[in-house]
């Protein structure tokens, strides 16, 4: 049986990114500032992020020059491969397409090296000299030290003591790219401090680690920024490359999606798939299809599926602005679950609102059925899926198994957002039965 792989050339990497914002029916609502409760400035986001990264924050042009410094890194791993999942596709028995995009094949084996290299140069540009962030699984501030390293910034990571303790790799690699990593809640913070006196053996979350991080920018010595791997604005619309790079794979294909499927745990590479495709959907003025999008989130922490929408702040200690979200409050500590990219409280403001618009679904599963997906698809394409993007794998495998009943020949692509290498540890656990839901 032939691959079908879908190689673009490097020169047709997308030279802008693109931002929907602008044609949805209704304005995605602004961030809040936490004190006054006002609509955030500019100035408030200062101490936080450079100028450039706000005005994309902040920004409606609905097309973004990617600075040729960050084409020139995004070169080392890009375009990135769209695959048709044949062996997949016949081991269902189903007349579906079924396509991944795979963004593993970065330096740090995931997708978020598309928003820490830009982050890293802007910060760069405007003389910051240190970056500070935290890390669930290891793979933002992994590929935030990496960016880091390429633009001679310090980084300082704050990794959820739970990642820290599960996955050491991810830890060394940070190391490896200059970074210095403390496990979260750490005594260096008030906010760490605290959570430490209420419990010594504390295993973490993400909007901890924020709070550590957050802090630790602001009562620093002013040479610091933090830089944030998913949920804003900002964010996102650095990965739209993957979905401008899919759509003209898709061409190449001959074909375009039906649905369109990601592993959501801030709706980062979700978003970066999916929002190219949808300037075509007509609710956003475009001619056509309207294409399907599935979010797809652990049960153990359902934002989308079970949170509440309401404004609440991005980390536990409430230093961050409010966003209005799909949210399970920020005092939320979700499971120790292997898919530590996925274990926020929030969810992008962006992918809330398409959800309350109805322009995205949203499906929660449980942890041991996506590892039986990525089993699977590890036995057909060669790839072992990451924790996170097993979950996206979990549903496109449930949406060619529908298509097998209905006989209907639907064409799926969904993002396989990373592979497993740092993290065969989840793997082990699983087929040693230890996995629980
Ligand atoms: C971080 C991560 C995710 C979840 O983050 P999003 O911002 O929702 O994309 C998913 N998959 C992988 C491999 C990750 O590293």
């Amino acid at each position: 049986m032939t691959t079908l792989k879908y190689l673009l050339p490097e020169d047709r990497i997308p030279t802008t990114w693109c931002n929907v914002l602008p044609d949805l029916p209704s304005p995605v609502p602004p961030l809040l500032h936490p004190g006054t409760r006002e609509p955030v400035t500019g100035e408030d986001l200062a101490p936080l992020f450079p100028a450039e990264v706000i005005a994309q924050e902040l920004g409606t042009a609905r097309e973004v020059d990617i600075p040729g410094a960050v084409l020139d890194v995004y070169r080392q791993w890009r375009p990135s491969p769209l695959v048709r999942a044949r062996r997949l596709e016949r081991s269902l028995d189903t007349p579906a397409r079924l396509y991944f995009k795979y963004e593993g094949v970065s330096p740090t084996g995931s997708h978020k090296p598309n928003t820490a290299v830009p982050q890293a140069y802007y910060n760069r540009r405007a003389g910051v000299r240190r970056l500070v962030t935290e890390t669930g699984a290891g793979q933002w501030g992994s590929s935030l030290a990496l960016a880091c390293s390429y633009f001679g910034l310090d980084c300082e990571v704050f990794m959820v003591r739970v990642s820290y303790d599960q996955k050491p790799y991810r830890r060394g690699l940070m190391e490896t790219f200059g970074a210095s990593v403390h496990p979260s809640p750490s005594p260096r913070t008030a906010a760490g401090r605290a959570a430490l006196a209420a419990d010594p053996e504390a295993t973490g979350s993400l909007g901890l680690a924020i709070s550590e991080a957050v802090e630790a920018v602001a009562t620093g010595d002013g040479t610091a920024k933090y830089a944030l791997g998913s949920v804003l604005n900002h964010v996102l619309l650095h990965q739209t490359v993957i979905g401008q790079e899919a759509r003209l794979q898709f061409q190449l294909a001959d074909d375009r999606p039906d649905i369109v499927i990601g592993a959501a745990g801030g709706g980062s590479n979700f978003g970066g798939l999916l929002l190219p495709f949808l300037r075509e959907h007509p609710a956003l003025g475009g001619r056509g299809p309207a294409v399907r999008a599935i979010a797809v989130e652990p049960a153990s922490c359902p934002s989308l599926t079970r949170g509440r929408y309401e404004y609440d702040f991005g980390d536990s200690a409430g230093l961050t602005p409010l966003a209005l979200m799909h949210t399970l409050g920020h005092d939320f500590v979700p499971p120790g679950i292997h898919a530590g990219g996925l274990r926020y409280h929030g969810m992008s403001p962006v992918i809330s609102h398409l959800r309350e618009l109805g322009l995205v679904e949203a499906r929660a599963v449980p942890q041991t059925a996506c590892f039986e997906a990525g089993v699977r698809f590890a036995r057909s394409e060669g790839i072992v899926p990451a924790p996170e993007s097993c979950h996206a794998v979990r549903v496109a495998l449930d949406e060619a198994l529908a298509c097998r009943e209905s006989g209907e020949a639907k064409t799926i692509v969904f993002s396989l957002s990373g592979h497993a290498h740092f993290d065969m540890q989840a793997y082990m656990d699983y087929f040693a039965g230890t996995l629980t839901d």
